[in-house]
């Protein structure tokens, strides 16, 4: 079965039955070869650089109520916060400090009067550090929104899909909320003009098989800039906080797909993955992933942007000096670039 790698590497397309028995083959042998090949496009276009991309948790606060994620509406247990325009700010000082040059404000879903409050926050940052990118992770809003974040001068836009599947979607989702919106947001945010990510979680309750391939086959489709994967790890205070975690090993093999299947993409290795398992970063790097995302946000706050248990409120600094080493331990190195996506004239 390794000419399905060869394939996937050579035409970046395979057919539904393909990326299954990629996704599901008990063959080691292929597994390691679906990797090799991915690390290999992977270093071929962006080297052994890794990039960083400063978090900013923006907020805990949120309109939506996810099944599978702790700053849901109704989680009542968690103490909730909205960092001031201030503390932003310092976040991102003490964060260009440290080299940083992609700022990444995520956080729930603020009610929709705070639209112009984040627009001002986002032109405030864009002023201050024109050199920067500025990507924004706050889930769903009207398309004027987007249009005012983007007026303001936000570069990026990550935003799960999450699952393309109606059905999957509705058990992860309460009826007030519709794939079909996901989809519009998306949408508008690429028209828009944004560098777009989407991507899900792997072994989210109630995920098949066929549900990854689906997804998978989107992805192929709206051809995102980004492509953000983590395993779903349960959150205690939810409705779904009794289902198991996803595996690692699925969320490699996904990352070492999407990189055959995007070359350029950038496919971070995400804190859920490396919260799963303690070498999870060092697996996703090898695995064909070439973005990390420290976290930046306050000290006071870090520990209370609670998507679910067991993430790591790791100081700014101390992260970076360990994200450094571990990287050197394996041969790569940060790239403190920008890191905006770009179709490389280097052949493959
Ligand atoms: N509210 C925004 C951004 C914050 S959530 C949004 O919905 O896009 C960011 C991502 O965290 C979500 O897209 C989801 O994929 C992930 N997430 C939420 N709960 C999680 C859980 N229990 N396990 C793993 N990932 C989770």
């Amino acid at each position: 079965m390794k000419h399905l790698v060869d394939t996937l590497r050579d035409s970046h397309h395979l057919s539904d039955e393909g990326y299954e028995a990629l996704l599901t083959s008990d063959d080691a042998q292929l597994v390691a070869h679906l990797h090799h090949e991915a690390r290999r496009v992977a270093t071929s276009v962006f080297g052994h650089g890794i990039f960083v991309r400063g978090l900013i948790e923006l907020t805990n606060v949120c309109r939506n109520d996810c099944y599978y994620c702790g700053i849901r509406r109704s989680n009542t247990a968690l103490p909730r916060y909205i960092l001031t325009h201030e503390q932003v700010m310092q976040s991102c000082q003490a964060g260009y400090e440290l080299g940083f040059r992609t700022f990444v404000l995520q956080g729930g879903e603020l009610p929709r009067e705070k639209a112009s409050w984040i627009a001002g926050l986002v032109a405030d940052i864009r002023a201050s550090w024109s050199d920067c990118a500025i990507t924004l992770s706050l889930g769903e809003w009207e398309r004027k929104d987007y249009e005012l974040f983007r007026r303001a001068g936000a570069d990026r836009y990550l935003l799960r899909h999450e699952t393309v599947t109606p059905a999957h979607y509705a058990l992860l989702h309460p009826s007030g909320m519709s794939l079909d919106n996901r989809l519009r947001c998306l949408n508008d945010l690429r028209d828009l003009g944004f560098q777009t990510g989407t991507g899900i979680m792997v072994g989210s309750p109630g995920q098949t098989v066929a549900h990854l391939v689906a997804d998978i086959k989107f992805i192929e489709r709206f051809e995102p800039q980004m492509i953000g994967l983590g395993p779903f790890i349960p959150q205690a205070e939810t409705p779904l906080g009794k289902y198991p975690a996803g595996s690692a090993d699925v969320t490699t093999r996904l990352y070492s797909i999407f990189r055959l299947m995007f070359p350029h993409a950038l496919i971070p290795s995400t804190t859920a993955l490396n919260t799963l398992d303690p070498e999870g970063r060092v697996m996703g790097i090898h695995a064909g992933a070439n973005v990390v995302m420290p976290n930046l946000t306050p000290a006071g706050e870090r520990g209370l942007y609670t998507l679910y248990d067991g993430k790591s409120a790791t100081d700014p600094a101390e992260g970076l000096a360990r994200l450094e080493a571990q990287l050197a331990g394996i041969g790569y190195h940060i790239d403190w670039g920008r890191g905006d996506y770009r179709e490389s004239t280097k052949t493959l």
